[in-house]
This record gives structure tokens, sequence and C-alpha cells, in this order.
């Protein structure tokens, strides 16, 4: 991937559109377990497609974001990479 050094990754994130936002992040209303799991493989899915994955991944990992998936990994997997890395 060719990423200039100015040019904020976001600019690239394939999640980009608006529509996005409701597989990304959890609704406001109570979620059935069924429906969390799709709702996570549809952004997943978005994100293996993403060119700039690893740097949103890193992102999400440096400011311990809290909420969603960011570089194909919820909260959770998130949380459990940093604790590996952590040793
Ligand atoms: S890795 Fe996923 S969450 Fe991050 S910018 Fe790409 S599509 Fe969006």
């Amino acid at each position: 991937m060719f990423l200039a050094a100015d040019e904020p990754w976001q600019e690239r994130a394939a999640c980009k559109s608006p529509q996005s936002l409701a597989l990304f992040f959890p609704p406001v209303h109570a979620e059935r377990k069924a429906e969390k799991l799709a709702r996570e493989a549809a952004a997943k899915a978005i994100c293996a497609r993403c060119l700039v994955a690893k740097a949103c991944l890193e992102y999400a990992l440096e400011i311990e974001e809290p909420h969603g998936i960011w570089g194909g990994l919820t909260e959770q997997e998130r949380k459990a990479l940093i604790g590996r890395r952590a040793g």
C-alpha cells in the first residue's frame, strides 16, 4: 500500500461510508448475540479488504479505544492483544 506521509490513514479507510457505523459499533438498543455476531462478521469482512487495517489497529491499541471494531478486532480481541503484547 502506498500512503503519503502527510495523508491520514483514515482517508483510505474501507469503512468511510456513513452506513458503516451501524456495523462497526453496537446499536443503542439491546443486541441479541446472533445479531451481534452477524454485525461483527460483516464489519470484519470490510476490515479484511481494508488497505489501512494495520494503521487502524495500531491507532485503536494506542488510544485504548473501548468501543467498536477497529483493524478487524473487537474490543475484547484488542484487550487480549494488548495483554499478550504486555507479556
Ligand atoms: S481496518 Fe476496518 S475499522 Fe479500520 S479503517 Fe479499515 S475498515 Fe475501518
